[in-house]
């Protein structure tokens, strides 16, 4: 049985009134939330109201990202210690905007999954195509890359055991557009099994979310299948009222 995780992408939104307001409404309504585990990451600027607002109760919170380095000169970095420093529990890595925008590489994002690690924190490895890559066929040899930067490390497929993978095709990001529950759940399956043919145990407790355009209304019909394991959310994280049906969602799928 693989506990639901529901867990929200604020990406560079808000403020500190709306963090404030947002991280409040969430715990408000967490009482409600039954079996899924509930996650946010806000910017890092906002991390110590998580902090602030969140100990104490059931919802946990992390980081859009993690430095590769320890510390140092590095400007504009955060490395995992600092994150471990303000309670953060997970830190998403590789996500599709930051390979974009930033230009990371696999071996880039192997290596701050290898930090995050290092530090105790849980990291939510992305992995996703293009609509490109869809349309040239190429979905699995892309989510393959982006999944084997990690099973492909000296430590393998432990290093999975210890994280999350988040399935997020870049054609539903922000788009409204979400994959069908079946596109979905072809690509969680074929993850899966990837991970599979170097250990059935890690596999069958690795947590796949998805991720692109999860909303309310179709949450409810992306996690009843079979290998998608809860959701990495954008957009309808900043609603606290959208961001609970989803964790509610969640519950009804265990
Ligand atoms: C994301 O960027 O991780 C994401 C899933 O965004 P959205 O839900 O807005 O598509």
């Amino acid at each position: 049985m693989r506990q639901p995780l529901i867990a929200g992408n604020w990406k560079m939104n808000g403020s500190k009134a709306a963090t404030v307001e947002l991280l409040n409404g969430i715990k408000a309504g967490i009482g409600d939330i039954g079996t899924s585990e509930v996650a946010v990451c806000p910017p890092f600027p906002y991390l110590y109201l998580a902090e602030e607002i969140l100990s104490g109760t059931a919802i946990r919170y992390g980081s859009q990202d993690c430095s590769r380095e320890e510390e140092g000169a590095f400007t504009g970095q955060v490395s995992a210690t600092m994150l471990r420093d303000f309670g953060c529990t997970y830190a998403i890595i590789g996500h599709s905007e930051r390979r974009l925008f930033n230009a990371e590489t696999n071996a880039v994002i192997a290596r701050k999954y290898q930090m995050v690690v290092a530090h105790g924190l849980t990291p939510i490895l992305c992995v996703g195509e293009t609509l490109e890559e869809r349309e040239q066929g190429k979905t699995e040899e892309v989510v393959a890359r982006h999944l084997d930067a990690v099973l492909d490390l000296p430590e393998g497929v432990a290093a999975l055991a210890k994280g999350v993978v988040a399935y997020e095709p870049v054609w539903a990001i922000g788009t409204g557009v979400t994959a069908t529950p079946e596109q979905a759940q072809e690509v969680h399956a074929f993850l899966r099994q990837r991970v599979a043919k170097k250990s059935a145990e890690i596999a069958a407790k690795l947590r796949i979310l998805y991720g692109g355009s999860m909303k309310p209304g179709n949450a409810l019909e992306l996690m009843a299948q079979a290998d998608i394991d809860g959701g990495l959310i954008g957009g309808a994280a900043l609603k606290a009222a959208d961001f609970l049906a989803i964790c509610k969602a969640g519950d009804a799928n265990v």
